[in-house]
């Protein structure tokens, strides 16, 4: 017996056991596995992967022998169990080196979180509403099987998460079956910006792997890679070797972006660039490296002319920056050893594949492609690039299948999708909680936890997702099919178009920024009381997200921190406690995802606002990605601060900040 095998412990016949108890007990139930094979007290450390992002940090997790409360026959009795004590990084693992972050090491509550999903479930209430009745598997899949035979598969939407590998294939391979349309990726944590940049600079499928540790001099641009970014324990620990692990170069990082995020605060030097300004920031950067004459590798001949056109003086202008202090910033970069740039979009904008198209011939001039210290191709995918058109492929759906996904929450209401979500005639959920969708199922078919997957014995009556696809497709007499390649996206060119805004600057007169929280990233994590519990960065505000403002337009609102405010846009309002930022760009309110839930069990339902509720349906062009900052709102205060709690409110009290 290995040791996977060996922890897979709970007992068919405890049941048996446990029925033989005639009185209200503790009577233990003994695991059935040699005494010899686990020691009380002792612990195993097993390998496994972290799913809480798309980054898939190798973990470690800790494992000790547990006891849990069941019934049995009516009676209240306690089982013996293989129990997860500790989740840390995998030291041997290439992504996390032995690190993990905070979500991470949280996701051991989501395993034990009173609010699990504990079998399949059907509705016996109004859509929108949380009532919900037990059923057995047979009963669920037989409704979930007849729903979907009776629908026209081409209107037949399968939703996802941020899958790689084999979850993303079979799920491809269940909609080919079906003879639907490919899956959808539907959530703000995948990153098609970045992985259509690189396709079409480099032609890579999937996300650049940046060298960042044996770079000297880093330029950042709109990537809170420290944050909510890609793979924050990747980047960190690089981050850290690029510091401190080398001992004559200490590496030097200059950021542009439009918060100061958690990147943009640990660099040497932050550039303030007004939102959605990267890429008129990028091509200065590129003509001053020309005029220069720092380039080593000159790029395409019509990149060549596009950056040779840029007016640097006009375009740092229109990015709200010191000429002099950018073509500082330049020089230095191209003077340096081993230069790199490393672009993204944490704050989605119309014009963010221009930046990172723009960053990647940049990186061209700069000759580190494929370089130590400079961008790398990523690993080879094994699924074909995804397609990110939720809001689309909604609007023709008559059945609406869920996994990994929470469209209620992160799709602005602007897009239509509760209307959606009324009018079908299935939504089926194969998710772990009951979420802001799940309340607008008919069906919930609850998956295991990922630790349930390789680690220990499942605690409830869930069922692997994999499995229930496969129940599905023999009740449907459908045989799971390989999936056939999405048809690609249109070609690109280099563009300097200034970003889209949606509102009149005159009634609407702030850019409202939200953006990928470190705690609960797309608002998945905000189920976890320990993440609740972990200050945000920018305000330290535990159990409640703030709006951050600057202090010009506190002051003329009249705004303290905590002060309520009520933020509105074209498409809707929402209240919630202003955080007086001292280094916020006046005009620019930003805002963490991740309060707002509707339902997600006790600890996030009914917490705090949804920022991306009010967005204005926008989407990115070329891959259908949300526009995150392309929203003018108007902002005022409605009343007094009230149960707000900052950890360190006297840390952060408004100040003087030039962040010019
Ligand atoms: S970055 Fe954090 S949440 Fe993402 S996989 Fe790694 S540990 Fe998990």
């Amino acid at each position: 017996m290995d040791r996977r095998n060996f922890f897979r412990i709970l007992s068919t016949s405890a049941g048996a056991l446990a029925g033989g108890c005639s009185r209200k007990t503790d009577k233990l139930i003994p695991m059935l596995v040699p005494e010899h094979e686990i020691v009380p007290g002792e612990e195993q450390w097993l390998p496994s992967v972290c799913t809480e992002c798309a980054a898939g940090c190798g973990t470690m997790v800790r494992v000790m022998e547990g006891v849990r409360q069941v019934e049995r026959s009516g009676e209240q009795v306690l089982q013996r169990i293989a129990a997860v004590k500790k989740i840390e990084g995998d030291p041997h693992d290439p992504v996390s080196g032995g690190r993990l972050c905070a979500r991470g090491q949280a996701s051991v509550q989501s395993l034990y979180h009173p609010d699990r999903l504990r079998g399949p479930m059907k509705r016996t209430g109004e859509r929108g509403q949380p009532q919900f009745g037990a059923v057995t598997w047979d009963e669920a899949l037989a409704v979930a099987a007849d729903k979907i035979a009776k629908a026209d598969p081409s209107k037949i939407v399968f939703l996802t998460g941020p899958h790689a590998g084999t979850r993303s294939l079979a799920i491809a391979r269940f909609t080919d079956a079906l003879g639907a349309p490919a899956p959808v990726v539907c959530s703000l944590a995948d990153f098609p910006l970045e992985r259509r940049a690189a396709e079409i600079v480099f032609g890579w499928n999937g996300l650049p792997d940046y060298d960042l540790e044996h770079a000297h001099y880093a330029l950042g641009v709109g990537a809170d890679f420290l944050g909510g970014w890609a793979s924050p324990v990747y980047y960190g620990r690089q981050f850290g070797n690029f510091r401190q692990g080398r001992r004559a170069v200490r590496g030097q990082l200059v950021q542009a972006e439009s918060r100061l995020s958690v990147t943009a605060s640990a660099a040497d030097r932050w550039l303030p660039l007004g939102p959605g300004s990267e890429p008129q920031f990028l091509a200065a950067v590129a003509r001053i490296l020309l005029d220069s004459h720092l380039v080593r590798k000159e790029p395409p001949v019509p990149v060549l002319a596009a950056f040779q056109a840029a007016d640097v003086s006009a375009l740092l202008a229109a990015c709200g920056l010191e000429e002099k202090r950018v073509r500082e910033v330049v020089q230095e970069l191209g003077e340096s050893e081993a230069p790199l740039v490393l672009a993204g979009a944490s704050i989605v904008q119309s014009n963010s594949l221009d930046a990172i198209v723009a960053s990647h011939y940049v990186n061209l001039m700069l000759g580190n492609v494929g370089k130590p210290g400079g961008i790398r191709a990523p690993a080879p995918a094994a699924a074909p690039p995804a397609n990110h058109r939720a809001a689309e492929a909604l609007a023709r759906a008559e059945v609406v299948l869920i996994e990994g996904a929470n469209p209620a929450y992160t799709l602005p209401r602007s897009s239509g999708v509760f209307d959606v979500l009324a009018r079908a005639a299935a939504v089926i959920s194969f998710n772990r909680f009951l979420d802001d969708t799940g309340a607008w199922s008919d069906l919930l078919l609850p998956d295991h936890d990922p630790l349930e997957s390789d680690i220990v014995q499942p605690l409830y009556d869930t069922r692997a997702f994999e499995q229930t696809l496969a129940d599905l497709a023999r009740k449907l007499n459908r045989e799971n099919r390989s999936p056939t390649t999405p048809a690609q996206s249109p070609a690109h060119t280099l563009g300097l178009a200034a970003p889209a805004f949606e509102g009149d600057p005159a009634q609407y007169p702030h850019t409202f920024q939200p953006y990928l929280s470190l705690q609960f990233h797309d608002g998945r994590g905000s189920h976890l009381p320990w993440l609740q519990e972990l200050p945000d960065p920018s305000s330290s505000a535990i159990w409640g997200l703030p709006v951050e403002i600057d202090p010009q337009t506190a002051r003329q609102l009249r705004v303290s921190n905590g002060d309520i405010l009520r933020v509105e846009s074209r498409h809707g309002t929402f209240e919630a406690p202003a955080y007086v930022h001292p280094a916020a760009i006046p005009g620019v309110a930003s805002m963490p995802i991740g309060d707002g839930h509707s339902h997600y069990g006790r600890y996030a339902s009914g917490r705090g606002a949804n920022p991306l509720s009010i967005l204005a349906p926008i989407w990115e062009k070329s891959t259908g990605a949300l526009v995150l900052g392309g929203t003018r709102v108007r902002l005022s205060r409605v009343a007094a601060r009230r149960d707000w709690i900052q950890f360190a409110a006297p840390d952060r009290e408004e100040r003087g900040f030039d962040h010019r």
